[in-house]
């Protein structure tokens, strides 16, 4: 039989588990301590009889993720490989500030979904992560940061997670509402809703079911007319632009609150004057936000990226249009910080 996996337990059924272990109430509050801090070996959970610790090693599924490889550039950003058990590849990266930091996970090994720009999408898909799969590399991060803190200025406490790493989250909606329950649970890790985003293609018939939880959501627009975001987000032919716009428009918003339009430039094919013109139109003006981010190449792609300061006149040209947009500034360039760059390295 398959065994559970600790991470991701909730407070209520480790405790059931603890009292038919014979196990006092304050152990459910002891291991849920560690699993906060990210140490997820019992064998580590030192204030645990060593029995317990035993038994919580053979009855569940504690680590399920092997760290591979783990690559830091000059400007704070980490990024790390893990093995699955199944052998499929995935990554995880930090992404420091002086405020915040972020950790961008990943929701499936691979994806299906074929994007020509993305690296990800040319490595096949190799599975849906568990819940316990995704909440595991963030705690892989904790403890690299307690065993080698960043230096000044950057922030070494965990403060808001991504779902933009590696496979389309929508489509594994069931393992990230698990997540995202643990990470925003009071005897989880507790970070508010307003912290996390979910980035998606646009699954039009899970977009509901995520906008009933309250988190942010990203879209991965990259083209604002059908003809041509067909060919760069192929699940468009299933639910184009309109059917997106209405979801869009469906979907829940705190005062406040945005919905994030990310646009990937790629040089000569979505940053003429008519796909922006088209991009102004479709864009929600007050409900969303445009962020332009400059393609990072890598080996073999047959896009390049739009210069930068092409970027920012754009950006600008928005802006006049009445549209907020920025520009994503690239970071971890030294380390192949593009999804799917990592993970491929041990492919090749
Ligand atoms: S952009 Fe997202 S949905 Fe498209 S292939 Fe890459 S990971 Fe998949």
């Amino acid at each position: 039989m398959k065994k559970p996996e600790l991470l991701g337990q909730d407070e209520a059924a480790l405790a059931a588990w603890l009292a038919a272990q014979g196990e006092p109430r304050y152990r459910a509050r002891q291991v849920l301590d560690w699993l906060r801090k990210g140490v997820l070996n019992p064998a580590a959970m030192t204030n645990l009889p060593k029995a317990l610790r035993a038994r919580l090693a053979e009855q569940f599924v504690c680590d399920p993720l092997v760290l591979e490889a783990r690559e830091c550039a000059a400007d704070g950003v980490r990024k790390y490989r893990f093995r699955l058990a199944s052998g499929a590849r995935i990554e995880t990266v930090l992404i420091p500030e002086r405020e915040r930091s972020t950790v961008c996970v990943s929701s499936q090994a691979g994806c299906v979904y074929a994007c020509p720009f993305c690296h990800t999408g040319t490595l096949g898909f190799r599975g849906n992560l568990t819940a316990a799969e995704i909440l595991a590399q963030i705690a892989a991060v904790q403890r690299d940061l307690a065993r080698d803190p960043l230096p000044a200025p950057w922030r070494n406490e965990i403060t808001h997670i991504v779902f933009m790493g590696m496979g389309e989250p929508l489509a594994n909606l069931a393992h990230v509402l698990a997540a995202i329950r643990w990470l925003t649970a009071p005897w989880g890790l507790g970070i508010s809703k307003r912290r996390i985003t979910v980035s998606t293609v646009g699954l039009v018939p899970q977009l509901a079911r995520l906008g009933d939880v309250g988190v942010n959501l990203a879209i991965s627009l990259h083209a604002a007319r059908d003809e041509l975001r067909n060919e760069l987000v192929p699940v468009n032919r299933s639910y184009p632009l309109a059917r997106l716009r209405a979801a869009l428009n469906a979907y829940p918003l705190a005062p406040k609150r945005h919905i994030t339009l990310e646009y990937v430039l790629l040089a000569g094919i979505n940053d003429r004057k008519a796909d922006m013109e088209a991009l102004v139109r479709f864009v929600r003006k007050g409900r969303e936000r445009v962020n332009l981010i400059p393609f990072n190449p890598w080996p073999g792609a047959s896009y390049a990226p739009t210069p930068l300061a092409r970027a920012h006149e754009i950006a600008a040209w928005l802006v006049a249009q009445g549209v907020r947009a920025t520009v994503r500034r690239p970071r971890g360039q030294d380390i192949l910080a593009a999804c799917g760059q990592l993970a491929a390295k041990e492919a090749a």
